[in-house]
């Protein structure tokens, strides 16, 4: 049976204030003290993993030995299928160091355009790593599938989400309140399959 977290403190080895905010409020009802990365000082390794599993784990690691804490980390992105899976693992650097996401939109509608390929199937993807401090390590993979839609639409959420459409919806993650999105995401997905496994009471 997969080691379990039950009790305790977990890091959250993020240093994006809303991803913390995010996965507490995902943790609190489990009765786990969740520490920010941020807060404490944890410097954040680079992500030189070749998937998001790989990069998920490698932050995690770090933090969890760093800390002597078991430390919780995510790695997510939007994968294209016309664009062979990007940006994927580059999702959060697609437009180049420091500029925003509606370049990094502009790209992905760009290059599938060039492609000449109607497809425009499409899923988000996060990885969770829970490692503890002697270098155990769980990790699931989380997703939602759906559609490139363009022009983008709507002002919530954040990322690649106006451009985005679930299946079988028909407003765009960026049109979507957050409950709704939070509902069917690939981040609710990946930790449903994480508390199953190995987080908090059996
Ligand atoms: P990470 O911090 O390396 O996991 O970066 C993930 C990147 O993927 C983010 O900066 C966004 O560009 C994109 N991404 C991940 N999840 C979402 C989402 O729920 N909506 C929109 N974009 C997302």
């Amino acid at each position: 049976m997969a080691r379990r977290l039950t009790s305790g403190a977990l890091v959250v080895a993020s240093h994006n204030a809303g991803k913390v905010a995010e996965i507490g409020a995902l943790i609190a009802p489990l009765g786990l003290e969740v520490l920010g990365a941020a807060s404490l000082g944890l410097a954040e390794p680079d992500e030189t993993g070749n998937d998001f599993i790989a990069n998920a784990e490698l932050k995690a690691r770090a933090a969890a030995g760093a800390m002597s804490l078991p430390a919780l980390a995510d790695d997510s992105g939007l994968c294209v299928a016309a664009l062979a899976g990007a940006p994927g693992i580059l999702s959060a650097r697609w437009a180049g160091e420091g500029r925003g996401f509606g370049l990094a939109m502009d790209r992905v509608h760009d290059e599938m355009t060039e492609t000449g390929n109607p497809d425009t199937g499409a899923r988000f993807v996060c990885a969770l790593a829970l490692c503890w401090p002697d270098g155990q390590c769980q990790t699931v993979q989380g997703e939602v599938l759906g559609r490139i839609t363009w022009p983008p639409r709507g002002g919530n959420g954040f990322g690649y989400d106006p451009m985005f459409i679930a299946r079988g919806e028909s407003l765009t993650f960026g049109e979507m309140d957050a409950a709704a999105k939070h509902a069917i995401s690939h981040r609710a997905d990946a930790f449903a399959k994480l508390v199953a496994r190995c987080l908090g009471p059996a």
